[in-house]
């Protein structure tokens, strides 16, 4: 160990974590410790004490249900949030924290879910499910892989870009290819599965940011990446 500490912080584990979700707090913690970090796995869920210190954020999906119960507090921390992402702190949200981050979910009932409007984006409930395996593809991460269940379809507009560029599936919203949205170290995405176990590259990459703001520098060492190579493997040819 290098006797060098990595906050992760996990929002509302109570409310927003399906399909696997979870799994993506799992894989930074054990890479951190991989990769020689001590990792300090901090949960937040609503009423309490947003922690002092914060080095990387996870979020994950739930249903609108969830989202409704969530929303009066995560508009609470939200100053907080974007004073994390303006310093540069690495974030995932995935499905409906990632439409929260943007400025609103409409429900198919006409419910105004407000978001945080961290990403300048918004979602509206659609007619049809967007349901099934997903390939994305991306300059920084290359092909990203998962899987997606969503009513709601989010258009991006100024000051953010795509995740992804949808290879296969629907994404934001099965009609201009995009997937995801990414906003300094921010990046929002639809894909369960979970995403960060099938996508090591993408776990890498916020754990890297998460060092260097905090350490200047990071020392990787190598991983054997086999089974996760598989699952990918796996994953990317599933049928839709
Ligand atoms: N309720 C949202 C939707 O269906 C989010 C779903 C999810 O997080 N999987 O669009």
């Amino acid at each position: 160990m290098k006797q060098k500490t990595i906050s992760v912080l996990q929002l509302y584990p109570r409310d927003m974590n399906i399909y696997g979700d979870w799994g993506n707090v799992l894989t930074i913690v054990r890479r951190l410790e991989w990769h020689g970090y001590t990792p300090e796995l901090l949960t937040y869920n609503q009423g309490d004490a947003f922690p002092e210190h914060v080095d990387l954020v996870l979020g994950g999906g739930g249903q609108d249900a969830g989202q409704s119960k969530i929303q009066d507090d995560l508009l609470k921390i939200g100053p907080k949030l974007h004073e994390l992402a303006e310093a540069d702190v690495p974030m995932l949200v995935i499905c409906g924290l990632y439409q929260l981050f943007g400025k609103f979910f409409k429900t198919s009932s006409g419910e105004i879910i407000k978001g945080i409007e961290l990403l300048n984006l918004e979602t509206h409930a659609g007619n049809e499910r967007l349901i099934g395996n997903i390939v994305t593809q991306s300059d920084d991460f290359g092909d990203i892989v998962g899987y997606e269940n969503h009513s709601g379809q989010t258009f991006l507009a100024d000051g953010v870009k795509a995740f992804g560029t949808v290879v296969r599936g629907a994404g934001n919203s099965g009609k201009d290819a995009t997937e995801g949205a990414r906003y300094k170290n921010v990046i929002g995405s639809y894909l369960h599965g979970s995403l960060l176990p099938k996508n090591p590259q993408v776990a890498d990459w916020l754990i890297t940011q998460a060092v260097r703001r905090k350490y200047g520098d990071f020392e990787p060492n190598v991983i054997n990446d086999t089974f996760a190579l598989k699952a990918r493997g796996i994953a990317a040819n599933r049928p839709r």
